[in-house]
């Protein structure tokens, strides 16, 4: 946990949102930033509103980190699953990210991302 000492006038929610570990790259980043990715039916599955029960790992939609994590077995150490992982669906997910991260601002998809009620 860190705490940031703020002004009591000028409390913004964003800056105090959680931080988690990337699994791939071992990297400190607030969770906004991160996937949450939960395994279900011995599949990796991207929990799009972070709402799902159970362990969850956190990784940046990015290829590399999915690379590394899945070369280190970070999945199933950090979900304590036994065996194998489908990482396809979320292999899918993560491609789609970085392509549309790399495009030139297309305007959102239908699909909104929701964002985690604060309250
Ligand atoms: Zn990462």
């Amino acid at each position: 946990m860190v705490r940031h000492p703020q002004p009591t006038s000028t409390r913004r929610t964003d800056e105090t949102s959680p931080v988690r570990l990337c699994v791939g790259c071992r990297q400190r980043e607030s969770i906004g930033a991160l996937s949450r990715v939960v395994a279900s039916d011995g599949r990796l599955v991207v929990d799009e509103r972070r709402r799902l029960p159970g362990r969850g790992a956190w990784l940046h939609p990015h290829p590399d980190c999915l690379s590394k994590a899945e070369r280190r077995r970070a999945f199933p150490r950090a979900l304590r699953v036994k065996g194998m992982l489908d990482t396809s669906s979320l292999r899918h997910h993560v491609e789609r990210h970085t392509e549309s991260k790399a495009g030139v601002d297309l305007p959102r998809p239908e699909r909104t991302r929701k964002q985690v009620d604060p309250s």
